[in-house]
């Protein structure tokens, strides 16, 4: 009863949920937000294997059992090692010595292995989460108006189709509406970028223009470890 009385006191709204809080801080950083919450969780669950984790026999199990990471996950693991002080080499040290002795054993009893990276795996069910998640809040809540309203907030090609493809139809075309409003700017600064490096102009290149070509290769396919894998886009409002 006690604890009733408190969740009467102390409603949570739709709004405030942890999510939608995410959502709300990458729409506000700029770039696809998904790709960027993404990155963020990427970043998070390495470190927290490298740091936390590497003794724990439950993650390494997950690990072994994959045999390993992918080759971008091995580089962003050296990448942060070598970077962040407070992990160094002997956690990756740790990881990579099971994994090496199942290899080696692999060679001595000719037993090919495959790998299904562990981190990829784990960033798959994220990226769902973050996708449904961004469309029930674009549906129920203000997330559109805050998308709309920050230009350089701008959904990659993957992530604009999935979740277009997924909402109810009046919300779906507002969202495209937007984007292509969004992706026509850009487009306007980068062909304003093109001629203004002709000989002949003179003025000044704006800092927008100068960041157009790479917010449009963020554009086309995201970026960080979501740019490496494209979705299917289910296609519900496209032509067939
Ligand atoms: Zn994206
Ligand atoms: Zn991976």
């Amino acid at each position: 009863m006690k604890g009733d009385k408190m969740l009467l006191k102390k409603p949570r709204t739709s709004e405030k949920d942890v999510i939608y809080l995410a959502l709300v801080d990458s729409i506000s950083k700029g770039g696809c937000p998904i790709c960027r919450t993404l990155e963020k969780s990427e970043n998070n669950l390495i470190w927290i294997i490298l740091y936390e984790h590497v003794n724990d026999p439950y993650v390494r199990e997950k690990i072994n059992k994959g045999n390993g990471l992918c080759g971008y996950h091995y580089k962003k693991v050296i990448e942060m090692a070598k970077q962040d002080p407070l992990i160094g080499g002997l956690g990756p040290a740790i990881i990579v010595e099971d994994l090496l002795s199942r290899f080696v054993e692999s060679i001595n009893t000719d037993t090919p292995l495959s790998t299904k990276c562990y981190i990829c795996s784990e960033l798959e069910k994220t990226e769902e989460s973050y996708i449904a998640s961004f469309v029930s809040k674009l549906d129920t809540t203000n997330l559109l108006s805050r998308y709309e309203s920050n230009p350089e907030s701008i959904l990659c090609y993957k992530h604009f189709m999935e979740i277009y493809s997924r909402l109810p139809e009046a919300t779906a075309q507002k969202l495209k509406e937007i984007q292509l409003k969004k992706l026509n700017s850009l487009l306007g600064e980068l062909r304003s970028y093109i001629e203004k490096h002709d000989y002949r102009y003179i003025g000044t290149i704006t800092e927008n223009e100068a960041k157009s070509w790479t917010k449009a290769i963020e554009a086309l396919v995201g970026s960080g470890w979501s740019a490496l894998f494209q979705l299917k886009p289910k296609g519900k409002h496209s032509k067939q």
